[in-house]
């Protein structure tokens, strides 16, 4: 079984006590049952507070935030008392793995790391040059879909990483390939959709909220050609860890419309921003990652209400 992933994927280190926007604040954090059972077996001061901060749950095990929504071995200097005390043996698998994802092939395992992740997300926006996909360990052969889809995919690669095409042709020249049309959304209505769905974070309505009122002029191009490269490293971001290669195809022609939905979202919502400078691109993308991506519920709504894409030819 080999492994892919984008050439960033091992830049990756978590940045820890200097990130701002921790992830062991305002997550839940589920323990997986190996996790679990080492921490039965410990003894002491640490398996005491372990014991006293897990709520266990009909099977399921997460910790148990504190008043602030901070995990209760986040310490105040930002790093994690487990890791402190014991090393990184005693993290449960989500600590051990976020922000990495994995996808699953007969012959492949595709990993990445996920936009929400505020490192990531300057990873991932600030590659320079074009992504490409790097594998490691024995090859064998994957079977014929999988094959045509990994073709097809590369060819939406090739399409997005097109340095000398603007975002707009890039997505017309998809919808011709691919027969479909993104509903052409004003940013207002765009705003409106994603006002309806949950929120995590109290800012981020009130961005949407900006964003709605706003009388910026969306289409102006010296600012996106500027960043040409980061929105398509956030284009093959969204294709390659979203794009499903067992889905039929309108489902297929709705994650590639989400892709360019999402770009233009967090395009709008930077250059409503005073400064408008690369740092606030890659806090918006963080946090739509985080609002819209990292709740299943609102990402499979905006995928639904983007399967109507699809045309027959
Ligand atoms: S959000 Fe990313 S950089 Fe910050 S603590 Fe979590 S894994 Fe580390």
């Amino acid at each position: 079984m080999k492994t892919v992933s984008p050439q960033y994927y091992n830049e990756f280190r978590c940045i820890a006590d200097k990130c701002v926007h921790n992830c062991c604040i305002g997550w839940e954090i589920d323990i997986d049952e190996q996790t679990l059972s080492k921490y039965s077996l410990l003894g002491g001061k640490l398996a005491s507070k372990l014991k006293d901060c897990i709520c266990k749950n009909s099977g399921d095990a997460h910790f148990i935030l504190d008043d602030d929504d901070r995990c209760p071995f986040l310490c105040e200097d930002g790093l994690c008392e487990l890791i402190k005390e014991a090393g990184d043996d005693l993290l449960c698998d989500i600590c051990n793995e976020h922000p990495r994802y994995h996808n699953y092939y007969s012959d492949r395992v595709e990993s990445g790391i996920g936009l929400c992740c505020e490192e990531a997300a300057r990873i991932i926006v600030c590659h320079s040059g074009k992504i490409s996909l790097a594998d490691n360990g024995a090859s064998e052969s994957c079977n014929e879909i999988e094959r045509l889809f990994f073709e097809r995919r590369q060819n939406i690669f090739d399409i997005i990483q097109d340095a000398n095409s603007s975002i707009d042709e890039k997505l017309h020249i998809l919808e011709r390939r691919f027969s479909f049309k993104c509903p052409s959304l004003s940013m207002q209505e765009c705003a409106n959709i994603l006002l309806h769905f949950e929120h995590l974070d109290t800012n981020w309505p009130k961005l949407l909220r900006a964003l709605k009122s706003s009388h910026c002029d969306f289409a102006a191009q010296p600012l996106t050609s500027k960043w040409n490269n980061a929105l398509s490293n956030l284009c093959h971001y969204f294709i390659f860890r979203h794009l499903p290669c067992d889905a039929d195809e309108s489902e297929f022609c709705a994650v590639i419309c989400y892709a360019f939905f999402s770009l233009k979202v967090i395009l709008a919502l930077t250059m409503c921003n005073s400064d408008f400078s690369i740092d606030t691109l890659i806090e918006i993308a963080r946090m739509y990652s985080a609002e819209v991506e990292y709740s299943d519920e609102n990402y499979d709504s905006l995928i639904d209400l983007l399967k109507g894409c699809k045309y027959e030819q």
